[in-house]
């Protein structure tokens, strides 16, 4: 039996923990005694920035990724019923906000080596009534653009990205985010990049970014969001119906620095993606494949695959077995179909979305987090060695972002 006698730390080890620094906390102080602490100056400024960033025409600044990818569904200007087709590897949220936006979900089951929806799959689901796909580049690995936006050519749908995973990432020189339509970032707590909730839309239609802005606000014109430099008394005016889903400054003051920290972040992340590579090397598990060529990775989520019949005891003994070590982890995702409510809902079961299914009950996602010190990740590093050492002696390891069933392996990391 795999049972933990010592654990490897003593206190826990938080996943997703972000890495704060005196800058970020500084601009907070001085936010707050600035007396404007909502949707104002540093807000316009984040924006601004980030659009740079990303090399992106238009970006509106919103107060999470749920409402990005909501409002940009909404400003995608499609019928009630339009069917959207997104992957079964994802959060809950990509989902829920087609529903919320009043459309209907499709699912496409992943390729199984890049874990992000297969281009073959997806078409595969496409009616007369689809209008739409919502592409999520899972982990940070940026999705096959080339195949996707081909489909989406050839059948007029319109694209958003879920870019939730992938600030950072790249594909043939291209940033994530502006492919499509429409790029929703989240600046959730353990993403690349926190403001503590926050979000942001890329888009290259200004009308789109004015609309995004307006719904963000209850609808009202863009001059009550100017609010914070107007001269004189102005009346506004509620053009449309809308949502409060709009940045806070004080959100923004954590962003402007940790947005100057992301490429120094992103190399420490994929420092750590190394040693987690070489350090499993022997051991029975999948580990990631590697980004493919002409692409970057953000390296958001390091995930391994717990298969029991390589690893001697299942995925969710192991996830108990790294917790009583005091190492924090993390589940991305059990599929969609997994859920009580989209079964009953929408009549999904797992079964349909083999590799989605199989990823989510064999994945585990470890401690990727920039903070993490060098003592950290060694802990990490014990804590797998010890749970598999235990249990597994004699398995051998499968190859690298190989699969354990029968699926028909594509060249790996080969751009199609
Ligand atoms: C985090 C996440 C979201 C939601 O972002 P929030 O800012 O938490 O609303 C959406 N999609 C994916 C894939 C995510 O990981």
């Amino acid at each position: 039996m795999n049972t933990v006698k010592r654990a490897i730390r003593k206190d826990l080890l938080v996943f997703g923990s972000p890495l704060i620094g005196k800058a970020e906390i500084d601009e907070v102080n001085r936010t707050l005694l600035s007396g404007w602490l909502s949707t104002g100056p540093k807000v316009a400024a984040f924006e601004e920035s980030f659009r740079r960033y990303k090399n992106a025409r238009f970006a509106a600044a919103v107060s999470s990724g749920t409402a990005a990818l909501e409002l940009s569904l909404i400003a995608a200007e499609l019928q009630p019923g339009d069917e959207v087709v997104t992957t079964a590897l994802t959060f809950c949220a990509t989902v829920n906000a087609i529903i919320h936006a009043g459309l209907k979900p499709v699912l496409a089951d992943v390729d199984p080596n890049t874990m992000n929806i297969c281009p073959e799959e997806l078409e595969r689901r496409i009616t007369p009534r689809t209008r739409a796909m919502l592409l999520v580049h899972f982990a940070g690995r940026p999705c096959e653009m080339d195949a996707l936006m081909d489909i989406a050519r050839r059948h007029r749908l319109k694209i958003v990205e879920d870019c939730a995973h992938a600030i950072e990432s790249r594909y043939k020189g291209l940033a994530s985010g502006t492919f499509g339509d429409f790029g929703c970032f989240s600046f959730y707590v353990t993403k690349n990049l926190t403001t503590g909730e926050g979000g942001m839309v890329l888009t290259r239609r200004k009308a789109n970014a004015s609309r995004i802005r307006r719904m963000a606000l209850h609808g009202l014109s863009q001059d009550a969001w100017k609010r914070f430099n107007q001269k004189e008394y102005r009346h506004y005016y509620v053009q449309e119906c809308g949502y409060k889903y709009n940045m806070t400054d004080l959100a923004a003051a954590i962003g402007k620095h940790q947005l100057k920290r992301i490429e120094q972040n992103w190399k420490r992340r994929a420092e750590i993606w190394r040693q987690y590579d070489a350090s499993f090397e022997d051991l029975p598990l999948v580990t990631p494949s590697r980004a493919a060529p002409g692409t970057r990775h953000a390296y958001h989520l390091y995930t391994i695959l717990v298969d029991e019949r390589r690893c001697g005891l299942s995925r969710d003994r192991f996830l108990d077995a790294m917790v009583k070590h005091n190492i924090g982890v993390g589940v991305h995702y059990l599929s969609i179909p997994e859920h009580p409510y989209y079964r009953r809902e929408f009549g999904w079961r797992p079964h349909d979305y083999p590799h989605a299914m199989r990823i989510g009950r064999q994945t585990v996602s470890l401690p990727l987090s920039p903070k993490l010190s060098a003592q950290d990740v060694q802990d990490v590093v014990a804590a797998v060695g010890d749970i598999l050492q235990r249990t597994a002696s004699g398995s051998r390891r499968p190859p690298r972002g190989a699969l354990t069933t029968k699926t028909p392996s594509r060249p790996r990391g080969g751009l199609r």
